[in-house]
């Protein structure tokens, strides 16, 4: 007889420490059994929108040409005319970074283009398949610096719109991630070359235009328009350049961030200033919580801003939120301020390279939803938040979760994988991590990518490198690979010579990867107490036996919401009746079970196989009930408790 006793991991618990079941979150195939609904994430929508219009393959990782220093945007609105609404100015200073550049290629789509500059003197430029060629009337050196202007009107075909709110009001605004800024004003439309940027913005009086940074003038021209003059001093990506123009209600209010005190602005329609100041209360306690996990708020001492504007959802420009959902005074929508105030971190002072490593914006902000919940309205609200984006995970299961969040597919930049499983996956890494290394390795993170931007490999490195531990094995099974482990565990007892003998078996049914390596956390309930243990789990089919000195009475596996994972708990995969272990159900069974009780023989495995009549213990009656089967058609044999 084999005894496969020996290849299981035989533990004894001691010790129990006990833990609460208050809060736990329901059991998680009732969300499996949500179905497909469509990917949404409700509140950025508008992003997959924008990718809609213009799906360009996603850039690789790469250093390019010439590096972008400053944009200078010089845009006038002119709303009353039919073809000419739009009237840009853009200087663009740069670097060459290659020897002998003397064409300057940028990102311009629509719009005509009236004449072009380079350091001041004509330039000649041509346009083909949305670039826009400027001859630079020489050839530059790396290192070499140019300021190259393009004039141009027309009308945006996207990117920039002329709308009007629910009151009647014209709404000017800009909202272009992923791919639209190009589509307003020439530019390196990628989000690793990051410039410093100046917009300056005249519009009808009546109007106030808010931007990136800070304010620095506004003149009235005495002709019926008014000049807005801001600057951003700090390193902006394009796609999060803006402008947001209406006649609006100015809210002020600051935080203080030890010796800094940052406006914290919300400019929004008169009519609804009243609900915004209650939907947008919480702010400032925002910023204080998110700096004191990351680190200050990147851009001190300018402001802190949410604009309201007509896109459809919320847009985390660079110190200005734009807000486009209503304003409802009770707050619903306070995890998307959350959501986007943290972008102003992850998106904003550290941007993804490229939008193949977008995860590390929306699965960040995200993540920062769950934690605001757990700082503001504790645990339960946290494990809430968790168990929601869990349920979109399963429901997006043949979707954008099919999907490594790393690179995904172009349509799924915006789906329920980079954003509800991206939070997963810093969970995740936080339970590995625990709490300060986590915390102190994202702060870590972001200061070695301050105002630039990052991949994954170097969000990789910075916590590797934080926390002295590799881990290339979580991130090649939850960044590089699709899905999720699907667990099938199962649990069985029974009761012989003074102990109790459990046996526990897990194996994982996703076919893509075939092994996910994490720890898994059981809570074991008996008579006496609760307490919790973890399986390394590393194995396709895994079995654990544990001796416990009183009987169980229930197990729940991750207890503690510390893993994304599709858990169905069934019968314990074994024969009943097969208590020498043997595969099949013999009279040597009967045998064997008399050796156990008479002879000292060993136990089986698991140890309920010799429970035959399911009573929870190992006795004569097992003896009796397995002779019955066999000589007088009794009841089909059981596998020990629970039955
Ligand atoms: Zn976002």
């Amino acid at each position: 007889m084999r005894k496969r006793r020996n290849l299981f991991t035989i533990l004894t618990i001691f010790l129990f420490s006990f833990i609460s079941n208050a809060n736990l979150p329901p059991p998680e195939n009732e969300v499996l059994e949500s179905g497909n609904a469509a990917e949404i994430n409700r509140f950025e929508d508008s992003k997959s929108l924008n990718l809609g219009r213009f799906p360009i393959a996603l850039p690789a990782d790469s250093v390019h040409e010439f590096d972008i220093t400053k944009y200078i945007i010089e845009v006038k609105l002119v709303p009353a005319s039919t073809t000419n609404k739009f009237r840009g100015h853009v200087t663009i200073q740069g670097k060459s970074q290659i020897t002998g550049l003397n064409i300057l290629s940028l990102n311009f789509v629509g719009m005509v283009v009236d004449s072009c500059k380079v350091n001041s003197s004509p330039a000649l430029f041509t346009r083909n398949n949305n670039l826009l060629y400027i001859n630079l009337n020489g050839s530059y050196n790396p290192g070499n610096s140019f300021a190259a202007e393009v004039f141009y009107h027309g009308i945006p075909q996207a990117g920039f719109y002329f709308d009007q709110n629910v009151y009647g009001v014209p709404v000017y605004y800009s909202f272009t991630e992923p791919f639209d800024s190009r589509y307003w004003f020439p530019c390196y439309d990628y989000p690793h070359d990051k410039a410093t940027c100046e917009v300056i913005c005249t519009v009808p009086t009546g109007n106030f235009v808010v931007s990136n940074g800070r304010l620095y003038s506004v003149v009235n021209n005495q002709d019926g328009t008014l000049t807005f003059r801001w600057m951003e001093i700090y390193p902006i990506a394009t796609y999060l350049i803006s402008i947001a123009a209406s006649s609006f209600a100015q809210i002020d209010t600051f935080v203080q961030l030890e010796e800094n005190r940052l406006p914290v602005q919300y400019w929004v329609y008169p009519q609804d200033s009243p609900k915004a100041e209650l939907d947008f209360k919480k702010t400032p306690g925002m910023i204080q919580f998110f700096s004191g996990l990351w680190g200050d708020y990147p851009f001190l001492p300018d402001k802190y801003s949410i604009v309201q504007a007509e896109l459809g959802g919320a847009m985390e420009h660079q110190t200005c939120t734009f807000w486009g959902f209503p304003l409802t005074g009770d707050a619903r929508y306070e995890y998307i301020a959350a959501h986007e105030l943290a972008h102003q971190w992850w998106g904003d002072w550290v941007t993804c390279n490229d939008f193949a490593n977008i995860w590390l914006n929306e699965g960040f902000a995200s993540y920062a939803e769950a934690l605001w919940q757990e700082h503001e309205y504790g645990p339960t609200a946290f494990k809430n938040h968790l168990m929601a984006f869990e349920g979109n995970i399963f429901a997006a299961r043949n979707g954008s979760v099919k999907y490594p969040i790393y690179n995904p597919p172009t349509t799924y930049l915006f789906g329920t994988a980079v954003y509800k499983k991206g939070a997963w996956v810093l969970h995740m890494l936080r339970q590995i991590l625990g709490d300060s290394l986590f915390n102190n390795g994202l702060a870590y993170y972001g200061q070695s990518r301050s105002f630039s931007s990052a991949n994954t490999e170097q969000f990789k490195a910075a916590l590797e490198s934080y926390s002295g531990q590799e881990l290339d094995w979580f991130f090649d099974q939850w960044v590089y690979s699709p899905n999720y482990p699907i667990y099938k565990w199962s649990w069985v007892y029974t009761f012989v010579a003074g102990k109790f003998y459990l046996d526990l078996s897990l194996s994982q049914a996703q076919v893509t990867p075939p092994v996910f390596s994490m720890p898994v956390e059981f809570k074991l309930s008996t008579a006496a107490k609760d307490s919790d243990f973890t399986i390394y789990d590393t194995l396709r089919n895994q079995r654990l036996s544990l001796v416990l000195s009183s009987a169980p009475t229930g197990i729940v596996i991750d207890p503690n919401y510390k893993l994304l994972s599709a858990d169905t708990v069934s019968r314990y995969p074994y024969l009943a009746g097969d208590v020498d272990n043997n595969g099949l159900v013999l009279m040597g069974d009967i045998v064997y079970l008399i050796k156990i009780l008479f002879s000292g023989f060993p136990l089986p495995s698991p140890v309920a196989a010799a429970d035959v009549n399911g009573d929870c213990q190992i006795s004569l009656a097992d003896i009796i009930y397995l002779v019955n089967y066999f000589f007088h058609h009794g009841p089909w044999p059981r596998l020990g408790c629970p039955g």
